[in-house]
């Protein structure tokens, strides 16, 4: 491309494109429609049968139309999931992953990229899926349930950040001044973030929400993370 002649002599804007950050050191991920083709609430919502309320609920947040705290107890409070659930919803997670989920994660890690999972997923199945695609326990930031002693549901951890609005935005923070990040996720909670990470990319791959396509820095639509390569080596796509 030779938009460095631009006989417009726009070479402001010529600059500002040159000297965007090229290459990622840190990639983070979201897990629900982005890693896999699931939300989790839903499917135990299913379980429930309390399916409808719980999906208006995630699709209002989804679409930044609620305040994920809110739309949080609300929904736990119909799920009530226990830890067993939680296990079984570990399997569904792996068993609905984008196709090349594990490979990416793999190469990333090969090119000495590091890794995260960060989601308003219950820790407990976000780390069975962590686990099958090489994703260190560390590296995994997602929500903590308090269970009873038959490991049934009592409540969220409120003091966990992510069980707050903008949870996802205050972690992303805290990773990002390790490296330049990349945040890829499909919801109005990951796009949050997009002003304390280097590149925010939305992923359509799955769900297409209006509000993320708008906003992103890049957006995805293919059912596939294989860009995610691409855009992490070379710095932002154009
Ligand atoms: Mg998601």
């Amino acid at each position: 491309m030779n938009n460095e002649y631009d006989i417009s002599g726009n070479f402001a804007r010529y600059k500002k494109k040159s000297t965007k950050k090229r290459g990622y050191d840190i990639v983070v991920f979201d897990c629900d429609s982005t890693l896999t083709k699931i939300e989790g609430v839903d499917l135990l919502a299913e379980l429930k049968g309390r399916e409808k309320e719980v999906k208006a609920l995630t699709e209002m947040t989804m679409n930044g139309h609620l305040l994920f705290s809110q739309a949080l107890h609300q929904r736990l409070e119909m799920v009530k999931p226990t830890k067993k659930e939680l296990l079984w919803l570990g399997g569904q997670y792996i068993e609905n992953r984008l196709s090349d989920a594990r490979e990416v994660i793999a190469r990333l890690k090969e090119a000495g990229r590091k890794v995260y999972i960060v989601t308003g997923g219950y820790r407990e199945a976000v780390e069975i899926l962590a686990e099958y695609l090489g994703v260190k326990k560390r590296n995994v930031f997602a929500l903590d349930l308090k269970f009873g002693k038959n490991e049934n549901y009592l409540g969220p951890n409120w003091k966990n950040p992510l069980s707050q609005h903008d949870g996802k935005r205050e972690i992303l923070r805290r990773i990002s001044k390790q490296g330049k990040t990349i945040f890829v996720g499909d919801g109005a909670t990951d796009l949050e973030t997009k002003d304390v990470v280097d590149l925010f990319v939305g992923f359509g791959g799955v769900v297409v929400r209006p509000i993320v396509k708008e906003n992103a820095d890049v957006f995805l639509e293919e059912l596939s993370l294989l860009p995610i390569l691409k855009i992490v080596q070379k710095g932002r796509k154009t």
